[in-house]
Order: structure tokens, then C-alpha cells, then sequence
């Protein structure tokens, strides 16, 4: 079971979590508790690392963040305690979870499970901290923001788990964001593909490399709510969403499966468009660009690069998270003689929005309802990338939310 930030914050909701917990001990499982850290926390505590110096040692920022998760697994044992029922907690270094020691985005590698099987079989409540790790020379590692999704499936896939059950502040995964669009629809299912692309693009109800680490590792993922009354249905009736693969959802739906087309849209702002003018059109020419941007980890999604034109030049346009604009820029300047290009153009204020859906391996025509349907609201759209399952547009930022809306109706999504 995982709780995230929103489930507890503060004494009434951890109360709650273990109250939920002792509930589902009591129906006859062993129970590992994965936590977050209380909601905010962990953005105050980056704020003091910060304030402390902008250029701080990702190890030190590191044993700084970890202490949220620290603070709530501990909070977690004492009200499963008060309640009459034995836990403690298993910091990431007791167990411990080891990671590689890239600080700050640390992956995990394995989890020593023995002492926390031993424990679980006494009955007693496993609470781990969510997030942190320990790296091969002893120090404190964190698996980057959003991470304790990712710890609880890594748990689960190392104690061999019947389910992973993150619960969070909706009770499942919807069509997109539901604080977005009110008619969004709640899915009983959805493959682990298509949630890997809705992770990816923006829609961060589950970390994307808990995702795939779920489909690599094969661990049952469920999505539901903490916010639930004491006689609501038990976790082990599905009432949230679960992540499964296309074979299983083909035999939950039957052969219409893809009649659906569409299974989710997501909105990200969290990236920012470049474009290098006129550029030379000979071999090589775009390595120049990438190179140095992949040398210094810079994460680069979207690429169009324009037909030359008469002279012999194009243009070349890409994305970067928003986040490394800045050094983006500088590495262009700083390669400018190399790349050879007459003018960087920057533009921070764009979305990207994108539909995903298994059914579109399938069918014909899904990208131009989308082309027309934002087209008919006016939306210009300034680049375009597809995959097997998903096609994604850049489009200005401020119309996000009637992208996301209009996309949402055109493809048949809204709820009653
Ligand atoms: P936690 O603190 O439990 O990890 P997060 O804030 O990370 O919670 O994730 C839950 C949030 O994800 C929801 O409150 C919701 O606003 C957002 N979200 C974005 N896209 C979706 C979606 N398609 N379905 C459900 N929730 C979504
Ligand atoms: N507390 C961490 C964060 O806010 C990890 C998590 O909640 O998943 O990013
Ligand atoms: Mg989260």
C-alpha cells in the first residue's frame, strides 16, 4: 500500500491511513506501507536548499529532502501502534533500498527484503519511507520528485506482492486530469502501455518510472483513494483503476476493446520550445545540436526540422524541459561557431498536449479528428510528434485547458 503526499497531511489524515492499513490487515493480508512525505514538504525543503546555495551538492540536498518521508513513516508506526496493532518503520538505509548514486534521481537497484519478510510474518506493519535510498559508499540517495511510486512498486516487485495498491487523492485513473475537466471519467482499467505514455506526457498520478518498472517487473498496480468512508468497498474489490496488460484487458473487454479509441489525454507546461534558423542542410548538421545538449543530460523530446529551402538551409525546431531552458541557450551560444546557425528563438510559454490510446494501432484517422477538432476552436498548433499510441501537439500555453476540453468532447470521452 502506498499513500501519497495528500493522504498524509497531518494527524487526521494518518490517522486515517491507519485505520485503512489495519483494515486491510485484518482481511487477511500481510501488509509493507510505502509513504510521501506531507503535502508541501518536500517543496519547502528543496526551498532551503536552494536558500541555502543555488548550486548545492545534490548529495547534501539529498539527506535534506529524504528527512519528509522520514518524518511521516515514523508518524505512520506510532498511529498503527495507537490503534492497537504492532508496526515500525524501515528507513531506506536500514533495509536497505540500494540505488546508484546519481543524487537527486537515483534508480533503484535491489531491496534487501529478509528483515522486513521476518517482521511482516510476526504481523507486524511494515512503513517505508517512500523516495530515499542508500548508495553503494553509504550515503542518502532520492529517486527524484514524484519518486515514491516508484519505491512502493519496487517493494512490492521485491517482496513478490499480490497488488500494489497507491492510493492518493482520486480514486483512479481518469480520461485526463480531473481538477481539470469536470466531465472527465474514471477507468476501470488501463494497459500499462498507454499509462506509460500518460505518465510521460503530464499526467503525474503515478511517476512514469514506476510505471515501467511495474511492466518490467510484472506487479498487479492499483489507483484509489485514501479519501474513503469506513464502509466504503475493500481495496480488494478493484473499486480504483488497474494497470493492466492489453492480453488481460482483452479479456475483460472482450474484442471491442478498441472501439475505444482514445483512453486518456494529458496537458504538460513543463516544456519549452527552441528554434535554430537557418541551419546548414548537409550531413550532420543536427548532430552538431544534439551532441552537446545529450552530453550535458539535457532531456530533448519533440524535433521537426523543416525542408530546405532554394539556399541550401533550414530550420531546425525541438523541445526541452522548461527547467533547462536556460543552460539550453547558453550551450547553443557556446556552439554556435560548430552548428553554424543565424538565430536562437525561445519560447517558454508553449503546452503540449496529447491523446493516448492502444486503439489507435488500429484505426485510421485519429490525428486529424484532433488536427480539425483544434482547428475548428481556432488553436494553431506550432509542432507535432506521434508514437505507436499517442500523438502530441505543442500549442500556446494559455489554451491548455480548451485544448484539453475540446479534445476530450471530439473524441467522446465526456461523462454523462
Ligand atoms: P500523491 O501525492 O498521492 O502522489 P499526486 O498529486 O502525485 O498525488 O497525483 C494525484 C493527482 O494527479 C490528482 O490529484 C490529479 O489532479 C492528477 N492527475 C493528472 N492526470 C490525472 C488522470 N488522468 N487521472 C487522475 N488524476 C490525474
Ligand atoms: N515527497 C516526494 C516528492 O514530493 C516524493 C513523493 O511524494 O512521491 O516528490
Ligand atoms: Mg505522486
Amino acid at each position: 500500500m502506498k499513500f501519497g503526499g495528500t493522504s498524509m497531511a497531518g494527524t487526521e489524515r494518518i490517522r486515517r491511513v491507519a485505520q485503512i492499513v489495519r483494515r486491510q490487515q485484518a482481511a487477511g493480508h500481510e501488509v509493507a506501507v510505502v509513504v510521501s512525505a506531507m503535502s508541501g514538504e518536500t517543496d519547502r525543503l528543496v526551498n532551503f536548499c536552494r536558500e541555502a546555495n543555488p548550486l548545492y551538492d545534490p548529495a547534501e540536498y539529498d539527506v535534506v529532502v529524504a528527512a519528509g518521508e522520514q518524518v511521516t513513516s515514523g508518524l505512520l508506526a506510532l498511529h498503527i501502534q495507537a490503534l492497537g496493532s504492532k508496526a515500525r518503520s524501515w528507513l531506506g538505509w536500514q533495509l536497505p533500498v540500494h540505488t546508484d548514486d546519481a543524487h537527486a534521481r537515483a534508480r533503484i537497484g535491489t531491496i534487501n527484503c529478509e528483515a522486513l519478510l521476518a517482521s511482516m510474518g510476526t504481523g507486524e506493519i511494515a512503513v517505508i519511507p517512500g523516495f530515499q535510498g542508500l548508495s553503494a559508499d553509504g550515503r542518502v540517495t532520492t529517486l527524484g520528485r514524484g519518486g515514491s511510486d516508484t519505491s512502493a512498486v519496487a517493494v512490492a516487485a521485491a517482496l513478490g506482492a499480490d497488488r500494489c495498491d497507491i492510493y492518493t487523492d482520486v480514486d483512479g485513473v481518469y480520461t485526463t486530469d480531473p481538477r481539470i475537466v469536470a466531465k472527465a471519467r474514471k477507468l476501470r482499467h488501463v494497459t500499462y502501455e498507454e499509462m506509460l505514455e500518460l505518465a510521460s506526457v503530464g499526467s503525474k498520478v503515478l511517476q512514469t518510472r514506476s510505471v515501467s518498472l511495474a511492466m518490467k517487473e510484472g506487479v498487479r498496480v492499483q489507483v484509489l483513494s485514501s479519501f474513503i468512508e469506513a464502509d466504503s468497498p475493500p481495496a480488494d474489490s478493484l473499486p480504483g483503476t488497474m494497470i493492466v496488460s492489453e492480453e488481460e484487458l482483452l479479456e475483460i473487454e472482450g474484442p471491442d476493446m478498441e472501439s475505444q479509441l482514445i483512453t486518456g489525454i494529458a496537458a504538460d507546461r513543463n516544456e519549452a520550445k527552441v528554434t535554430l534558423t537557418r541551419i546548414a542542410d548537409r550531413p550532420g548538421a543536427v548532430a552538431t545540436i544534439f551532441g552537446p545538449l545529450a552530453a550535458a543530460n539535457i532531456n530533448v523530446d519533440m524535433i521537426i526540422q523543416n525542408v530546405a529551402k532554394d539556399l541550401g538551409e533550414t530550420d531546425v525546431t525541438f523541445t526541452v524541459p522548461i527547467a533547462d531552458l536556460a543552460r539550453t541557450q547558453a550551450l547553443l551560444e557556446e556552439h554556435k561557431a560548430t552548428i553554424g546557425y543565424n538565430r536562437i528563438i525561445a519560447n517558454g510559454k508553449v503546452a503540449k498536449i496529447s491523446v493516448v490510446g492502444v486503439g489507435m494501432r488500429s484505426h485510421a484517422g485519429i490525428a486529424a479528428t484532433m488536427f480539425k477538432a483544434l482547428a475548428d476552436r481556432g488553436i494553431n498548433i506550432q509542432t507535432i510528434s506521434t508514437s505507436e499510441i499517442k500523438v502530441s501537439v505543442l500549442i500556446d500555453e494559455d489554451e491548455t485547458e480548451l485544448a484539453v476540453r475540446v479534445l476530450h468532447t471530439a473524441y467522446g470521452l465526456d461523462s454523462e
